[in-house]
């Protein structure tokens, strides 16, 4: 039974995270009650109407120059102040690099469980089942809390957010924090040049392996996902060539991504990069050798040299 469940609006660059949506979605589902959205930041009050708008009851904020960059620190104490005055009864953060971070920490303080990545819910309200992939992708576990806090980070693009409507409305409060003692403040963030798509919540996402042979070997497929609005991934076996940033890295030690679309370009399909991308709901492989292991996983299997192939494909969508 979960009478009032919280869910952290992720903010990146001043703007909400789509997973933010998602869990909003997901606390409904849990939720006997209420849905209180929390955002935490230096200044992010005005970002409240659009969590009500799909679907938080209401809203409550934390402000400190402290919050403007995350720490483990810093959104501990926030959260867990807000968790203090609101004694939620489910929690729910995004499986992203934040949510990865402060969710065990947060667990601990709460002294309650924690079901990560969830990937679906099942049921309704206290019947609720949590999904989630295990044994890197190969097996699904369904999950049940039977007493304390339900708490779950959901990973992105799996679980549908509820129609906006900026009709609705709600309170919104902010409670004041003394965020203190913090070992790490952020005095600077330098950012990397990126595509500009958030590769964990891109729905299309060219990625490329070893098989790309170069850097320069990665230029058709950034016009390839440029064309298509999507990010670029890559394969550990080509981030560890050098042929592209770890930050592009997909699979069991990189990032997870469910797009709508994955396109491997010369990947093999070994068992840790599945587990970061198997779940895409539509997937296209690219590859010279018919028995490569991505093939067993795809939903469109292309045998082929990527260096003619990633071309055709950009004229025929260039020709659309
Ligand atoms: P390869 O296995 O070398 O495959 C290259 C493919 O390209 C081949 O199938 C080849 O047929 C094809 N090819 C070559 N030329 C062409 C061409 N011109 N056109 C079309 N196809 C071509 N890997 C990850 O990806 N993500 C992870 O998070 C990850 N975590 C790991 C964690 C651990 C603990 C360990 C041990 C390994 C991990 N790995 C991970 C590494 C993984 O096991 C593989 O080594 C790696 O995924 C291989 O990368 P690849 O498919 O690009 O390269």
């Amino acid at each position: 039974m979960a009478n009032k469940v919280l869910v952290l609006g992720e903010v990146r660059e001043g703007a909400l995270r789509n997973v933010s949506f998602e869990a909003i979605a997901a606390a409904k589902q849990i939720a006997d009650g209420e849905v209180v959205g929390v955002l935490l930041g230096d200044s992010v009050a005005n970002l409240a109407g659009e969590l009500i708008a799909y679907g938080a009851d209401r809203v409550v904020t934390v402000e400190h120059p402290h919050l403007k960059s995350y720490t483990s620190d810093g959104y501990s104490q926030a959260f867990l102040a807000v968790c203090e005055q609101e004694k939620p009864e489910g929690i729910i953060l995004g499986h992203t690099s934040l949510g990865k971070d402060l969710s065990p920490k947060l667990a601990s303080r709460l002294n309650s469980g924690l079901i990560s990545d969830v990937t679906e819910i099942e049921g309704a309200g206290e019947d609720a089942v949590f999904i989630r992939p295990i044994y890197s992708g190969k097996a699904f576990e369904k999950v049940k809390i039977k007493e304390g806090i339900v708490f779950a980070t959901i990973r992105p693009n799996n679980i549908k957010p509820l129609e906006k409507n900026a009709s609705l409305t709600g309170d919104v409060a902010s409670i004041s924090v003394d965020v203190q003692n913090l070992r790490t403040i952020i005095k600077d963030v330098v950012r990397k040049a990126s595509t500009g798509v958030d590769l964990s919540e891109a729905k299309i996402v060219v990625a490329g392996g070893r098989g790309v042979k170069s850097a320069e070997g990665f230029e058709p497929l950034k016009e390839l996902a440029n064309l298509l609005g999507g990010a670029v991934g890559a394969s550990r076996g080509a981030c560890d060539a050098d042929y592209c940033d770890y930050s592009l890295q997909i699979g069991q030690t990189g990032k997870v991504v469910t797009p709508d679309l994955y396109i491997a370009a010369g990947i093999s399909g070994a068992i840790q990069h599945l587990a970061g991308m198997s779940n895409s709901k539509v997937i296209v492989a690219i590859n010279k050798d018919p028995e490569a292991n991505i093939f067993k996983v795809a939903d469109y299997g292309i045998v082929g040299d990527l260096f003619e192939v990633v071309p055709m494909l950009i004229e025929e969508f260039k020709a659309l």
